[in-house]
């Protein structure tokens, strides 16, 4: 079904409905998620605020809604003929985990676990608002 939105919409408003504009990777993640929750019923089953699915689910809202917000910023400086900064960035050191194992970014099993030096566990680095 085809969604038509005018040439006028404010890209960056609750008027878009991001699930249908990324239908097919949503619906991707939608049921990959309810496969590993298969897995294990019932641990894994969505068991309200603060449930280790639901906090992965709020998650990857917020990471969508985010990715959505930045290609429209970064096809408007396109646009404007302009660049346009990132002033916070993936930790090149843990690639966000903000953890690493036996010193590397590879989550692994018994290996030692320690705080990422370069973000001291933020998984980020650089500061937001600032760029
Ligand atoms: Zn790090």
């Amino acid at each position: 079904m085809t969604q038509l939105y005018p040439a006028n919409i404010d890209l960056e408003s609750d008027e878009i409905n991001l699930e249908d504009v990324c239908a097919s990777e949503w619906a991707a993640y939608k049921q990959a998620l309810g496969t590993v929750i298969d897995l294990d019923p019932d641990r894994l089953s969505m068991g309200g605020a603060g449930h280790s699915v639901s906090l992965l689910e709020d998650a990857v809202v917020v990471l969508f809604c985010a990715s959505w917000h930045a290609g429209v910023r970064a096809a408007q400086a396109a646009s404007a003929g302009s660049g346009f900064a990132v002033p916070v960035t993936s930790c090149p050191g843990c690639y966000g985990h903000g953890r690493l194992w036996n010193g590397r970014s590879v989550r692994r099993p018994n290996a030692d676990e320690t705080t990422c030096p370069a973000c001291c566990d933020h998984g980020a680095v650089g500061v937001a608002g600032i760029g």
